[in-house]
């Protein structure tokens, strides 16, 4: 919407269409339908961040386009709570990206502060092999299982290396300075009278700007080659980049001068924003709700707060692209 610009002025109001799965018990609504009690609009998304969509596309669908000298844009992507990958797939391929304004407003639920970094987020797969038998013989089988456990006990020592460093960046992330690192998820063997040939660990892991998935991966990988002599297999599941924005850029000192805001906010998860800045857009993070409700029941928006964002909304847009 509105011209194109050589220096990529004007806005993109960005956000990601999926929720995560609403099967958690204690839902007093039904999830998929938009409840308000109390002031608050509840359902699964209101947060996270469908509450944004809705502000964002009522404020294109509201705009009379001659009243814009600089375009408007909506980046709306998909599966970004399973790793990021609609911003990902848009930033790798998408010819459109350097037609668009370069000034970008992803509206994950900040409670309207306007955040300029977050942590990125790097998935692994740790893989063990060993042969299968009958427990009764165990001379003829080969456990997958205790490899992997003291895989697990070297991962945990390497945890509380990197709690006690504090790398690049850390500064901007005062409550947790340094890379955290969880084993989540454990899978292995099929019965307690076979010896099991398989075992497999998911680790997550929050980087700092500017850390790439090969150097997590080395030093993933060189703690479990020092605790442990057998082969393993180390595989990347996806990447959520970290994303750290200019304090000078303006977008950043457009947002925190409409919302009064001198601080510096930052989060610890990643968004859609990484792969956005990596295909060279300026991001802040900047939406209503709160991070806190996302991904549990009753996840909701707060009335007040949603028409406030709409309202900020406005004014962005009007001193960004000019409305009249
Ligand atoms: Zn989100």
């Amino acid at each position: 919407m509105g011209p194109a610009t050589e220096d990529r002025d004007g806005l993109v109001l960005s956000g990601h269409m999926d929720v995560v799965p609403a099967e958690e018990p204690g839902w007093r609504s039904h999830p998929f339908t938009l409840t308000e009690t109390d002031g608050r609009y509840v359902g699964r998304g209101a947060a996270d961040m469908k509450g944004f969509l809705a502000l964002a596309a009522n404020r294109f669908r509201a705009m009379d386009p001659a009243s814009l000298r600089r375009p408007l844009a909506l980046l709306f992507t998909y599966d970004e709570e399973v790793g990021t990958l609609g911003a990902r797939r848009f930033g790798e391929t998408a010819r459109s990206a350097a037609a668009l304004p370069r000034h970008v407003v992803v509206g994950e639920p900040t409670e309207l502060r306007v955040v300029r970094a977050h942590k990125g987020m790097i998935r692994l797969r740790l893989g063990f092999t060993g042969r299968a038998a009958h427990s009764g013989y165990p001379h003829l089988g080969k456990s997958a299982i205790e490899p992997a456990a003291r895989a697990i006990v070297a991962l945990a020592a390497l945890r509380e290396e990197m709690e006690a460093q504090r790398p690049a960046h850390g500064e901007l992330f005062p409550s947790v300075p340094f890379v955290a690192l969880n084993v989540g998820t454990v899978a292995g063997g099929s019965a307690a009278n076979v010896i099991p040939d398989r075992c497999e660990a998911h680790l997550g892991i929050r980087v700092m700007p500017g850390m790439t998935v090969e150097d997590v991966a080395a030093r993933v990988r060189a703690a479990v080659a020092a605790a442990v002599p057998e082969p393993f297999t180390l595989d990347p599941v996806s990447e959520s980049p970290a994303m750290m924005l200019d304090a000078a850029a303006p977008i950043y000192r457009m947002a925190c001068e409409l919302v009064g805001q001198r601080e510096t906010h930052t989060v610890m998860y990643a968004s859609d924003a990484g792969w956005l800045a990596r295909a060279g857009f300026d991001c802040v993070l900047f939406g209503p709700g709160s991070i806190e409700v996302a991904h549990q029941p009753n996840e909701y928006m707060p009335v007040h707060e949603f028409h406030r964002g709409g309202a900020l909304l406005d004014e962005l847009i009007r001193r960004r692209c000019g409305a009249a």
